[in-house]
């Protein structure tokens, strides 16, 4: 028989997508979320951008040349790909697939672009969650306090914000993170409600029959 604590683990794991104009928090959120949730496993993605000086290769990215980029695109190894700011970013397939086989939830910090071809191929998988900033200065100042980008960067991501937060409505949550702690509990919420989903909860038959079992014993 399925003991109760082998039907647990018995889930369809949530793909947790954070999308949001750079500056955001969004990166924040992830590192509080997988500090808090060390179970959860983070989507390393592949990029063609120059590391930043507290970047660290393998764990905020996979730091490769533009020909490596373009070969596993296009030997279909990148489960969703895009241009962002002028470099190309990806998310390396095997990996998702490993950890949602296992049974564990998949964090991504993906550009709207990507999100959608996420949506597209794994709807029922996917729990987009947009962050968006309280305000346009704060979002400058946000940037500019992370100082690791030249000022000409800074105003190039300014104006990709625009075209990021158009793409709000495609996302089934929106958070406005005026508050990092309020944003975050939110954040924690809604994973937690999507754990539970019916359609995610793989080891509820087993329940239920057992369940419907013991009533009709109770009642016969
Ligand atoms: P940054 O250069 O600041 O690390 O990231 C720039 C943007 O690219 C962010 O919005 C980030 O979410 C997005 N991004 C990072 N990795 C990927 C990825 O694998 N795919 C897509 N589509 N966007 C990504």
């Amino acid at each position: 028989m399925t003991s109760p604590s082998q039907i647990s683990v018995l889930r369809r794991g949530v793909m947790l997508v954070l999308s949001s104009p750079s500056g955001a928090g969004k990166s924040t959120l992830a590192r509080l979320l997988l500090e808090k949730h060390p179970e959860i496993h983070l989507s390393v993605s592949v990029t063609t951008r120059d590391k930043r000086p507290s970047e660290v290769e393998g764990i905020h990215y996979h730091f490769i040349k533009r020909e490596r980029f373009e070969k596993l695109r296009d030997a279909g190894d990148l489960l969703e790909s895009a241009e962002v700011h002028g470099n190309f970013y990806g998310t390396p397939r095997e990996a998702v697939e490993s950890a949602l086989i296992a049974g564990k939830d998949v964090l991504f910090d993906i550009d709207y672009q990507g999100t959608l071809q996420l949506y597209d191929k794994m709807r029922s998988d996917i729990v987009g969650v947009f962050i968006l900033p309280p305000s346009a200065t704060e979002l400058k100042t946000r940037l500019e306090r992370r100082a690791e980008d030249a000022s000409g960067v800074i105003e190039k991501r300014l104006k990709n914000a625009r075209t990021e937060i158009a793409h709000w409505e495609h996302y089934d949550y929106v958070l406005v993170n005026e508050d990092l702690g309020e944003t975050f509990r939110s954040l924690e919420a809604i994973l937690a409600a999507e754990r539970l989903r019916r359609e995610r909860q793989l080891g509820l038959p087993p329940i239920v029959e057992r369940l419907d079992q013991e009533l009709a014993a109770l009642t016969d």
